[in-house]
């Protein structure tokens, strides 16, 4: 009899030991949130892992800040504050990236761009352009679809005037980036990698030997890793893939210093908050 209360308390005690590892297992991984294709295939700005216990590394830097016009159209800060959203009227004037059948980049940054995609070949690579140039319209579609899918997914509703669609679309913005808040519709951005490799998340997954290549030259054309994961409570995305068109000087800042585009930006605009 002893023995068997003894084994029934034992076994009460196991079971709440397991649930409480089912528990902590559910809860963290809803911090994780992975887009896409359902997370299958990255295609755009639509990974993004966050990690709640990460604290801001910011980056003492006080030297040899370059001497720029913040304001000039290379160094427009995007992103979803207000100030900050392109207008749906936004469209640069664009030409074909090379060696592609239809991605587009902005004129004046084009030659930058094809010079780091011809050199990235010469070091043996084969540059995949994922994602390039896209209209406002473009981002909206995306925007809208992934919206549906969580307000079908998570609430059940297909009808947006449902008050929690508006939940749906707060989802949304932290999966694919609301529109006017990408630097794909600036046209300075492009989602890149090598075809040779695997190109799904995650990341270390990736050709690690290209995008090493990638953050050591990226500059020398005038480009910066956008959206490091190292960074991403600063600058709240994670797509180590994306690359951002800056004109070398500051790219060069950017990339030696290990800042975000951020960190660069609020140097030359003290209000801007991020
Ligand atoms: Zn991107």
């Amino acid at each position: 009899m002893k023995n068997r209360v003894s084994w029934l308390i034992c076994m009460a005690f196991l079971t709440l030991i397991l649930a409480g590892i089912v528990v902590s297992r559910i809860e963290s991984r809803d911090e994780i949130i992975f887009g896409g294709a359902e997370g299958a295939y990255v295609q755009t700005d639509t990974y993004q892992y966050k990690d709640p216990n990460a604290t801001p590394e910011v980056v003492e830097v006080d030297d040899g800040w370059p001497e720029i016009d913040i304001t000039q159209a290379q160094y427009r800060m995007v992103n979803d504050q207000t100030e900050f959203l392109l207008p749906s009227s936004f469209e640069p004037v664009c030409g074909l990236i090379d060696g592609t059948k239809f991605m587009m980049f902005d004129i004046d940054a084009l030659p930058y761009l094809n010079a780091m995609l011809h050199a990235a070949e010469e070091a043996g690579f084969t540059p995949y352009i994922a994602a390039s140039y896209r209209t406002y319209s473009y981002q909206t579609q995306m925007f809208n679809a992934k919206t549906s899918s969580i307000a079908w997914d998570e609430f059940g509703i297909t009808d947006y005037l449902d008050p929690s669609y508006q939940k749906a679309a707060e989802k949304a913005r932290k999966i694919v980036m609301y529109p006017g808040s990408s630097e794909h519709q600036l046209g300075l951005a492009v989602d890149i990698w090598d075809r040779q490799r695997n190109q799904t998340v995650p990341y270390e997954n990736m050709n690690q030997e290209f995008f090493t290549w990638l953050d050591e030259h990226c500059a020398e054309y005038g480009f910066i890793k956008r959206y490091p994961t190292r960074k991403l409570l600063l600058t709240g995305w994670d797509e180590p893939w994306h690359y951002r068109y800056v004109g070398v000087e500051a790219a060069k800042y950017v990339m030696e210093k290990g800042i975000c585009y951020e960190e660069f930006y609020k140097h030359y605009m003290p209000d801007f908050k991020y």
